[in-house]
């Protein structure tokens, strides 16, 4: 029986080969020394694996201080020193403890897989926001609702109803881990893996939160303010750094894209940073020319004047009266007013009379083959097409 093996092994110092006043590093150092010597992977004499299990079941009680003294002591470790050694919980290789298993993974490189909860970012979110044509010019704050996840405020983020608390996992017994032992002839192998119960926790929920139903964490509405700068456009993104969702294990929050939409405008439209009106004229004032006042975006009026013969189509460029530019908020574009002459339709009698005399005076159409009327063709067309 094991018991008894136990009872007449050797003396642990001697095992290990140190003096019984040896210090914890001297120890672990010789420790380390032998079952680099004798682990079963690299010493494939009999004897190994025998070897292996002595070296460390001695650096498991000449390790731990507490043992240690009652080892010195007694000659033995606790009232039922057989425990310690049978007890698959306590570790592997025929009893080892964290320390045996994490020299294990300096030496060879292997042991139980750590769970290593590594920060990380949040995710980005991305809302859509539609706001009127003078606000893209000029900009505008404004204060948005974005949903995210955040901890839970009724039970701040415990999962466990107010009153009560998380219990230690009856499965890992708070360890958050479970340790699986395989038996090969090399000896006993450990496998650690996250408690399945409580997820790795160490803890599980008896009484949930009844808001966040045990999640920890809930959707919540925020109002967040969009500042929005002058010359945004139909598409255009701004980030609003950390406002996506929040990070888990101490990561960063992601952050907020809000896409901005503009609204039509009844009379206004815009390319780029310029904005683009058309003026509806009477023949008279395309003919004799007129001073007129137009509207701007800025929202009060300035004066246009129209020379005497202006065509259909003729553009004007009123300089500074565009879209600020976003990154150069003092540069503005321009305002481009194109002139529609207005042919009238419901003339008076008195109207239709004056008309006759002017269209008498105008003279008859030039004819196709005349080469004069030809320049005035393209003259038009060119106006029409807005070339300057
Ligand atoms: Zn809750
Ligand atoms: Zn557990």
């Amino acid at each position: 029986m094991k018991v008894e093996k136990m009872a007449v092994k050797r003396d642990y110092y001697e095992i290990l080969g140190v003096p019984r006043n040896a210090s914890q590093e001297e120890i672990k150092r010789a420790y380390k020394r032998l079952a680099r010597q004798y682990h079963p992977d690299v010493n494939k004499s009999p004897e190994a694996e025998e070897r292996f299990k002595e070296i460390n079941e001695a650096y498991q009680v000449l390790s731990d201080p507490e043992k240690r003294a009652q080892y010195d002591h007694f000659g033995r470790v606790g009232s039922r020193p057989e425990a310690a050694w049978t007890d698959p919980h306590i570790g592997g290789f025929g009893g080892v403890g964290p320390d045996i298993t994490e020299i294990f993974e300096e030496l060879f490189g292997f042991g139980p897989r750590r769970r290593r909860r590594t920060p990380e970012r949040g995710r980005d979110l991305q809302v859509d926001i539609t706001i009127e044509f003078e606000e893209a010019v000029f900009g505008t704050d404004k204060v948005i609702s974005v949903e995210r996840l955040e901890p839970c405020p009724r039970c701040h983020g415990t999962g466990a109803e107010p009153g009560t608390g998380p219990i230690t996992c009856p499965q890992c017994r708070g360890q958050g881990e479970v340790r699986e032992v395989r038996q090969t002839f090399l000896g006993r192998f450990v496998t650690v893996t996250p408690c399945p119960r409580c997820h790795g926790t160490g803890t599980i929920i008896n009484t949930p939160c009844q808001e966040c139903g045990g999640r920890k964490i809930v959707r919540r509405t925020r109002q967040v303010q969009v500042h929005i700068p002058p010359g945004v456009d139909q598409g255009t993104m701004i980030r609003l750094t950390g406002e996506g969702e929040l990070g888990q294990y101490g990561g960063a929050p992601g952050d907020l894209y809000v896409r901005v939409h503009v609204k039509p405008h009844p009379i206004f439209k815009r390319e780029g940073k310029n904005i683009l009106l058309d003026l509806p004229i009477n023949v008279a004032q395309a003919a004799l020319g007129d001073e007129v006042e137009i509207p701007t975006v800025d929202g009060n009026k300035v004066k246009l004047t129209i020379p005497p013969g202006t065509q259909y189509g003729k553009t004007f460029r009123l300089r500074g009266k565009g879209v600020p530019d976003m990154r150069h908020p003092n540069k503005r574009g321009d305002m481009l007013v194109t002139v529609r002459v207005v042919i009238p339709k419901n003339l008076t009698a008195r109207q239709k009379e004056l008309l006759r005399e002017l269209g008498k005076t105008l003279g008859r159409v030039p004819s196709p083959d005349d080469r004069n009327f030809l320049e005035k063709m393209l003259d038009a067309i060119g106006d029409i097409l807005n070339i300057e």
